[in-house]
């Protein structure tokens, strides 16, 4: 409680208003006077990969460019800059001691993956040969191209290959170096589950060779992969451009669990006003049985030869969330586009009479407009207290109300269309892949709003993204996408959220189990004994 209400705070998206005890201590870094401050550094490990896990703007790549060694932290004393000694004083008797040791003696070699894989393009002119002839350093490139399918685009400039592509190809130069320290800015952006799973693999692969004593350092905001990949986890929490602050390590399963209580344990410390939770879909009580469309079987093509859509006919209930999963290129957003009337099926009619509010993948809002005058200009709900409640709040729009739309960032882009779409009144809300360029906690309250947008309007909403934790936290039905990517797919009709997933993950090979205390999914390590017992018991999802 931030010391005026007393109970539970009614406001999800309150900033946190008891300062941590840490700000009492000197930072690590401060920017300058009344600029930004970081509190604490990630432990690289030898055989480790590590993780951090939090909001953007909270100090995570102030923290890499120490552990570069590419600046030496202040200490929050501007006079003394560029002092290896103060610093390894302060950091005497802690893990981090030896590491900053090597640092200093300059005899730790650094690889990173930047986290804007969109910009490599601004700075590299050539194809994707090129870029990665330069990092084969441990012979390991050739592998790294086949297992990351990346072969198909070797000949394409760097300038023409999709996101997740170049997000492949960042992380295949990253991995390729010969390094002591390996650091990878988020892992997932544009990628599917089953690529997702490799990179998850590759990164594993490289910290268990022994003999290299390679230390692995990952930023993430998808919990299932972050919780599958590393071995200690630094919670990031703060005040985003104001302080920022890394905890001392924890267990990748209690860093998790007490980032979605809220709650720090140690630090004594509360992050978020409310908990999430994951129940095993109680069904949401509502009208759900009743029809909202029936749809005939569909299909539809983009021309001889070239990508083919199959979709069998199904049903989609008035008042239910149905999560729609797939693997990239298999016609998700295609299926999206088909429902919102942007695009005629070639076979099988859409012949509804409903209002559709759609947010599509890539969101084409550019206009020199301010948000606040766009977001008026769509529901005359604008700026009463429900909307900041339900929308405004939880979406964290107040920041960026004054901006223009051609201004925003990918993530603050994402929050506006998001409330955009909610904001309409509509019989169908389709979100295609919210869950892009946002970081962790933008996840966790625009699931959030979602879901508390869904319950209290007994609104229909179809959503398509990769997030587990999101589809998991959202769905109470599921339609499954397979086929062969970029040449043809095919989709069920809604199912089951059990028989959807168990469907999904046996065609990628993963199983999940639920967490005993907190009920939220972990994947399983691949070949564990759990993993072996739910497969052969057909169970991919649901056991416990
Ligand atoms: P994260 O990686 O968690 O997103 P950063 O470490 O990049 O966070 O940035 C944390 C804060 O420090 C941001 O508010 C950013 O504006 C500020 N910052 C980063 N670099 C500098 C700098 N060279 N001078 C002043 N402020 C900076
Ligand atoms: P998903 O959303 O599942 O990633 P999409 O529906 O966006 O998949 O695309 C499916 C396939 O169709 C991809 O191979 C994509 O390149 C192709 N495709 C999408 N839009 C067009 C278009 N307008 N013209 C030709 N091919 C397209
Ligand atoms: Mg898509």
């Amino acid at each position: 409680t931030c010391g005026i209400c007393v109970e539970k705070c009614p406001f999800d998206a309150i900033e946190i208003i008891n300062l941590p005890s840490e700000l009492d201590e000197e930072p690590v870094h401060r920017y300058g006077d009344n600029a930004f401050s970081l509190y604490g550094l990630p432990t690289p490990e030898p055989g480790n990969v590590t993780g951090i896990l939090g909001p953007n703007g909270i100090g995570k790549s102030t923290a890499v460019h120490a552990l570069a060694g590419e600046m030496v932290p202040n200490l929050g004393d501007h006079e003394s800059e560029g002092d290896w000694e103060r610093v390894l004083d302060r950091f005497r008797g802690t893990g981090l001691q030896n590491y900053l040791g090597s640092l200093k003696e300059g005899d730790v070699t650094v690889a990173r993956k930047p986290q804007y894989v969109d910009q490599i393009p601004n700075q590299f002119d050539g194809n994707t040969r090129e870029l990665l002839e330069r990092t084969d350093e441990r012979g390991a490139l050739d592998s790294l191209i086949d297992r990351l399918n990346i072969g198909p685009v070797m000949d394409q400039p760097i300038d023409s290959i999709s996101g997740g592509e170049l997000q492949r190809v960042a992380i295949a130069a990253c991995l390729a170096r010969d390094a002591d320290f390996y650091f990878l800015d988020e892992i997932t952006p544009y990628l599917d589950i089953g690529q997702r799973m490799v990179v998850a693999r590759l990164i594993r692969e490289l910290a268990d060779d022994d003999a290299a004593e390679r230390s692995m350092l990952v930023v993430e905001h998808d919990l299932a992969i972050l919780d599958l990949l590393a071995d200690t986890l630094h919670v990031a929490y703060g005040e985003p451009g104001a302080y920022g602050v890394i905890t001392d390590p924890k267990s990748v399963r209690n860093g998790i669990n007490e980032y979605l209580k809220g709650y720090l344990d140690n630090e004594n410390m509360r992050i978020r006003p409310s908990a999430i939770t994951f129940e095993e879909h109680a069904p949401r009580v509502s009208s759900r049985s009743e029809t909202l469309i029936e749809y005939p079987d569909l299909s539809k093509s983009y021309g001889e030869g070239e990508f083919e859509l199959h979709v069998e006919g199904g049903e989609i209930n008035r008042s239910e969330v149905l999560g729609v999963v797939g693997p990239n290129g298999i016609g998700k957003s295609t299926l999206a586009k088909l429902f919102a009337g942007s695009l005629e099926p070639d076979e099988g009619a859409l012949d509804f009479a409903l209002d559709i509010a759609y947010k599509p993948q890539y969101i084409e809002i550019d206009q020199p407009m301010r948000v606040d005058a766009f977001l008026s200009s769509i529901t005359d709900q604008f700026g009463s207290s429900y909307w900041n409640t339900e929308i405004a709040q939880p979406l964290q729009l107040d920041r960026v109300m004054e901006q223009n739309l051609s201004d925003l960032s990918g993530g603050e882009r994402q929050r506006v269309a998001i409330a955009a779409c909610l904001s309409e009144d509509a019989d169908l809300y389709l979100l295609d892949e919210p869950s892009a360029h946002l970081d962790v906690e933008q996840r966790v309250r625009a699931t959030t709003a979602i879901r508390r947008y869904a319950e209290n309007h007994d609104a229909t909403v179809m959503v398509i993204d990769h997030d587990i934790y999101m589809i998991d936290l959202l769905a109470d039905r599921l339609m499954v996408f397979d086929g062969e990517p970029a040449e043809r797919g095919h989709a069920t009709p809604p199912q089951e959220m059990r028989e959807g997933m168990n469907e999904f993950l046996a065609d990628l090979d993963i199983t999940f189990r639920r967490d005993e205390r907190t009920g939220r999914p972990r994947i399983n390590k691949p070949g564990s004994q759990l993993d072996s017992q739910q497969k052969r018991d057909g169970e991919y999802y649901y056991s416990t």
